[in-house]
């Protein structure tokens, strides 16, 4: 059992993000002591279920004793070497090369950040250098949607669609334009059918850049499916439209494969399971299973081309992190990929998609549901006081986080988005499991709904 001095010292010394600080101040931490395979451990022996994958990442479990290996295998061998002006190490290439491979056709060269935010932020400057190597230095803003999440830096953050993002840090600090969030249930007006709600979104977009003028647009990004913004799946033929604009009028289009990349969708990249390919993909979290910081940007030949030519000019391509293609990271994250294939992780989560889904859409009945969503092994549930109307509870905001509280005290670890209860298990995830975090789930809908009621 840790010592309550750990309570204490994180409160008197720890900033933790994503918190009510002087809440956190009264109530203290969880403190989380180990994990294995789908289940984490907190200071007091109590075993939860890891219902969100960590932060929607730990795709082989925890403890995955190869992942160890690995780790101290290139710890032992070389622990830290760049990849600065012409250097390299195999961890890093061998990465690239998997990456390459498993990417669509035509998308073969990899570039190394610590995170998904510095990979969004490179992919701005990618998108800017590319456009002034082109002679159009006009070409700079981007599209993004509502309820993106794309980071938190300035500019990924700038990117990134909600509100708490923005709200007093100043941003967006980039030209970015927010179009509605894809999401039918919530978005459509009334008695709109979907493929009516998929050509006004695409209209809308169309319009936007005709208005701000084609020749300033210069990248669309988004997530195949909107995680951290409350999972929502977009509708029918939303990204094959998205992709035909962006050939119309020369946009580059990154798809922010950060939590649905590797298989999470039921399909190796979210953009293959809805039908375009990118000119951009960026991948993190389920890349190294979040055992080390990494995330990958890909990109396909015509945007490599015109950078590489530009740095022929230039004598360079000024931009790049200490930790660009880590080592260490590297050599965890080409293991991690081999465990995924190897285990067919990928196929795990295909084949249990339709046993994980139904199992949640079986709440979709329940009274404090709203709307249940989701695709492969990523899901969300939507609290709504009205459903037919689309109302949340009033004051918005507290019903999910009460929830996703009793599924804690259940022995589930969940994350609540707004009114959006999320659920990412591990990959590793088995039919059992999934049956126990449903009727974990289940227990804390019910209590839910009598403290609703109280
Ligand atoms: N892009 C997406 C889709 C994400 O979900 C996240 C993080 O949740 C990021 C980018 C940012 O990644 P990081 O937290 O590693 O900076």
């Amino acid at each position: 059992k840790i010592p309550n001095s750990l309570h204490a010292s994180d409160i008197a010394h720890s900033m933790h993000p994503y918190t009510n600080m002087r809440l956190h101040e009264e109530q203290g931490p969880m403190i989380i002591t180990r994990g294995e395979g789908v289940h984490v451990y907190d200071s007091e022996g109590k075993e939860y279920i890891e219902g969100l994958a960590g932060l929607w990442s730990v795709a082989v479990g925890f403890s995955q004793p190869r992942l160890v290996e690995a780790a101290a295998k290139q710890m032992a061998e070389l622990p830290y070497y760049h990849t600065f002006a012409h250097k390299a190490h195999e961890p890093s290439i061998r990465l690239a090369e998997k990456l390459a491979e498993m990417t669509p056709e035509g998308m073969d060269r990899v570039f190394f950040t610590n995170s998904g935010s510095e990979a969004n932020d490179t992919v701005i400057k990618m998108v800017w250098f590319y456009n002034n190597a082109l002679g159009r230095p006009e070409k700079k803003k981007f599209l993004a949607r509502n309820k993106a999440y794309h980071g938190i830096t300035i500019a990924s953050g700038s990117l990134t669609g909600l509100p708490a993002n923005h709200k007093d840090f100043d941003l967006p600090a980039i030209p970015v334009t927010h179009l509605t969030c894809p999401h039918y249930w919530k978005w459509a007006e009334d008695g709109e059918t979907e493929a009516e709600f998929t050509a006004r979104l695409l209209k809308e977009a169309e319009d936007t850049i005709l208005a701000e003028g084609p020749e300033t647009i210069a990248g669309f990004i988004g997530e195949p499916v909107m995680g951290a913004g409350g999972v929502m799946t977009p509708p029918e033929g939303y990204w094959p439209g998205i992709r035909a604009l962006c050939d119309k009028y020369d946009i580059l289009l990154v798809s922010d494969e950060v939590i649905n990349g590797f298989g999470r969708c039921g399909t190796p990249f979210g953009c293959e399971k809805y039908g375009f390919t990118p000119d951009i993909m960026v991948t993190s979290k389920q890349l190294t299973s979040s055992y080390m910081p990494l995330a990958a940007i890909i990109v396909n030949d015509k945007v490599y081309n015109t950078i590489a030519d530009h740095t022929a000019k230039l004598g360079t391509f000024g931009h790049g992190f200490t930790g660009s293609g880590h080592p260490v990271a590297c050599a965890v994250g080409l293991e991690n990929l081999k465990i995924i294939e190897e285990q067919d992780l990928m196929g795990n989560a295909a084949r249990l998609e339709a046993k994980f889904q139904e199992g949640l859409r079986k709440f979709a009945d329940h009274p404090l549901v709203g709307e249940v969503r989701g695709v492969g092994l990523i899901g969300g549930i939507e609290m709504a006081k009205d459903k037919e109307k689309r109302l949340s509870f009033e004051p918005a905001g507290k019903v999910a986080p009460q929830v996703v509280k009793f599924c804690a005290e259940e022995g589930l670890i969940l994350r609540a988005v707004y009114e959006t209860v999320a659920l990412c298990p591990p990959l590793i995830v088995t039919e059992e499991d999934i049956d126990q975090i449903l009727a974990r789930l289940g227990r804390a809908l019910d209590r839910g709904w009598e403290w609703v009621q109280a």
